[in-house]
């Protein structure tokens, strides 16, 4: 059976080692540090949601949260917890034409088979959600979204992938893509030249600098993102969903005893880094952006003390419509790529990985693939815009 190379232990390369040698192929990874899943994996707010208005996005991530639901039945993995927390995503507005906005898209996503979205206004929705401030008008909820354990997950599929012709190779840093008369013939680390049928880039960030070894131009971009860890507060509901200010685009959730926070700011893009530097006054800015309509944030920042704010700083790897890339690399035989998850990549990785081993088996057509590397929405670049 063929022999495949994927670049970049993250989540994504994990699993797509999984489907692959299920597919039953030799699969080498090859990862850079000393660890599984230290890069961007690491740095998310691990959230998972169906709520999207494309509908690839909904069945890709309906697919997702499915198997994440069985995830030890689909990996054999008895008592493996994935920390799965099913207490609902709500997006929340104060804007009467986002309210209209919110309530066509719950239509369109009932059209499209994602029939358990509600929309919610007025006293149902502060009564359900009494946290919120009273100038919260509308917000679309659905309680099969929530958030998971990145960490668990990535090691129950490196698990599962032991069963098959799987192999990970840690410390072990790709330099460059070797190519032979256009086609891939495997890559090159510091210590040797690996040979393969096929090259798989999962590397995050880095996919695009990767790329570039082959003389070929992704539209990828790595662009900074922050998350705030708070620690154990008595004026959280820890029984809150995620809750995102759909007209800012704060949001946060509950993270055990404490939350976690995030805002997707505009940014410009950087090159990929492997320490990602945060920037101190975040932690100010969030809270003053989930303050405007979840108010018990200010008593939270109010006797907030520093030693019990963790705030971490990675990137987004960005394409041009917010969707990922995967699939083949058009006139690179043998060179494929799975990446450009912008912030859905822990919620995209079930479907994902199937998705990229159903496209090299043939099981999926190629034509018929909403995220090939050469979609004129690339060039277009108006896709899904989304706030998180
Ligand atoms: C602040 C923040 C919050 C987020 N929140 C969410 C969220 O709530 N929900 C969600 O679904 N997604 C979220 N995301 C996005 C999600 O984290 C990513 O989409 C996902 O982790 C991408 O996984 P990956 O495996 O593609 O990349 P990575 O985790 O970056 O893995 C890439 C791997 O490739 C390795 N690598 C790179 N170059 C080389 C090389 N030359 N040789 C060998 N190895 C190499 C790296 O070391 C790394 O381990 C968030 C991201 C950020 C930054």
């Amino acid at each position: 059976m063929a022999r495949i190379l994927i670049v970049g232990g993250g989540i994504v390369g994990v699993a797509s080692a999984y489907f692959l040698g299920k597919a039953g192929f030799q699969v080498h990874l090859l990862e850079r540090e000393i660890t599984l899943g230290s890069l961007t994996t690491a740095a998310s707010l691990q959230a998972v949601r169906a709520q999207f208005s494309d509908p690839a996005n909904i069945a890709f991530m309906k697919e997702s949260l499915a198997f994440y639901e069985t995830f030890q039945e689909q990996l054999h993995l008895p008592g493996h917890e994935i920390d799965f927390h099913q207490q609902g995503y709500l997006f929340v507005t104060s804007e009467e034409a986002t309210a209209a906005r919110q309530r066509e898209r719950v239509a369109f996503q009932h059209a499209h088979g994602l029939d358990d979205v509600e929309y919610l206004e007025g006293e149902e929705l502060h009564r359900r959600f009494p946290y919120l401030a009273a100038e919260a008008l509308a917000a679309t909820f659905r309680q099969r979204d929530g958030w998971v354990s990145a960490h668990e997950i990535l090691l129950g599929f490196k698990q599962a992938a032991g069963r098959y012709d799987v192999h990970f190779h840690l410390q072990t840093e790709v330099l460059h893509l070797i190519a032979r008369g256009g086609r891939m013939q495997g890559v090159r680390t510091k210590e040797a030249a690996w040979e393969a049928d096929m090259v798989v880039l999962a590397a995050g960030p880095f996919t695009a600098k990767l790329a570039r070894t082959a003389e070929v131009d992704l539209p990828l971009a790595p662009i900074r993102r922050h998350r705030v860890v708070i620690g154990a507060h008595d004026a959280i509901p820890h029984w809150a969903p995620m809750t995102i200010d759909e007209d800012a685009g704060a949001h946060w959730r509950p993270e055990g005893p404490g939350a976690a926070l995030a805002w997707a700011e505009p940014e410009v893009p950087s090159p990929p880094q492997r320490h990602v530097s945060p920037d101190p006054n975040f932690t100010f800015r969030v809270m003053e952006g989930v303050y405007r309509l979840n108010p018990f944030w200010l008593d939270v920042a109010e006797t907030l003390r520093r030693d019990n704010i963790f705030l971490h700083a990675g990137q987004y790897t960005v394409s041009p419509d917010h969707n990922p890339l995967i699939g083949p690399v058009p006139d690179r035989p043998g060179l494929w790529v799975i990446s450009g998850f912008s912030g859905h990549g822990i919620m995209a990785t079930p479907a994902s990985a199937r998705l990229l081993a159903d496209l090299i088996t043939g099981r999926a057509p190629l034509d018929a693939n909403p995220y090939a590397v050469d979609r004129p929405s690339l060039a277009e670049a108006e896709g899904e815009k989304m706030v998180l």
